[in-house]
C-alpha cells in the first residue's frame, strides 16, 4: 500500500545532507461542507534512524495526523463535507515520498457526521477516487482512519467544533466565541482554563504548524 523503501545507495547520498533529528514536510488538506484548508506541517521525526524505512515514517505521520486531527478548528463549524451535518468523524488519505533529503507526505482529511451513515460513506468513495485520479495513481493511497477504532462506548465522538480541550457540546454551541490559539492559528478553546490544560498536549502540534490557507471551495 505505501512506497517502497529508498533504494539504500541513495540513503547514503541524503545522509550528509539530513538534518538531525530529521523533518518531515506533511501537506495537509481539510475538506469540510463549503470548506477547505491547507496546512503545512513540519515536525520533526523522532529519530534519524526512522528514514531507513517508510513503513517507519508512514506509522509514525499516520499517528501523528491522526492525534493532530483534534486541533484543527475554524471559526465556523465544521460540517460534514457530504451531507452537511455536524461533523463528528474524520477519514484521512494519506501518500509519502520523497524529494530530495526530506520525506513528503501528502494528507487528506474529510470531516464527516458518521461513518454508518451510507450515503456519506459513499460520498467518501468517490471522493477518494478523485484524489486517486488526480495524483495519478492507480491505487487509493493509505487510508490509516478506516482501521481506527469506534466511537468510545455508548457515545459518540466529540463535535469537531467543540472546544480542543472540554469537548463539550455545549462549546460546539457557541462556537463562533471559541479563543484561536495565538502561536498556531488554528485551535481553538472555550476558555482560557481550557487553553492552559491543553497546552501540554497542543505544544508540539502547535510548533509544528508552519502555514495555514484558507482556500476558497
Ligand atoms: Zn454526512
Ligand atoms: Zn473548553
Ligand atoms: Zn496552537
Amino acid at each position: 500500500m505505501y512506497p517502497s523503501c529508498r533504494e539504500p545507495s541513495m540513503l547514503s547520498f541524503f545522509e550528509s545532507a539530513v538534518a538531525d533529528p530529521p523533518i518531515v514536510d506533511i501537506k495537509v488538506q481539510v475538506f469540510g461542507h463549503g470548506e477547505r484548508l491547507e496546512i503545512a506541517l513540519h515536525p520533526e521525526l523522532p529519530s534519524k534512524s526512522m528514514l531507513d524505512s517508510w513503513d517507519e515514517v508512514n506509522k509514525f505521520v499516520h499517528e501523528y495526523v491522526h492525534a493532530f486531527g483534534t486541533d484543527v478548528k475554524h471559526s465556523n463549524a465544521w460540517k460534514c463535507n457530504f451531507c452537511g451535518d455536524p461533523a463528528r468523524e474524520t477519514n484521512c488519505y494519506m501518500k509519502g515520498s520523497y524529494l530530495f533529503d526530506r520525506p513528503l507526505v501528502d494528507v487528506w482529511i474529510h470531516f464527516m457526521c458518521s461513518h454508518e451513515k451510507p450515503a456519506c460513506v459513499k460520498g467518501l468513495a468517490t471522493a477518494s477516487y478523485k484524489i486517486t485520479y488526480e495524483i495519478g495513481d492507480k491505487d487509493l493511497p493509505g487510508n490509516p482512519f478506516a482501521t481506527r477504532a469506534g466511537p468510545p462506548p455508548g457515545g459518540r465522538w466529540p463535535l469537531a467544533a467543540s472546544c480542543c480541550n472540554c469537548k463539550t457540546e455545549l462549546s460546539a454551541r457557541t462556537q463562533s466565541a471559541l479563543r484561536r490559539c495565538s502561536g498556531c492559528k488554528l485551535t481553538r478553546y472555550c476558555s482560557v482554563g481550557c487553553q492552559k490544560a491543553d497546552w501540554k498536549r497542543h505544544k508540539g502540534a502547535c510548533k509544528a504548524v508552519k502555514d495555514v490557507d484558507w482556500l476558497p471551495f
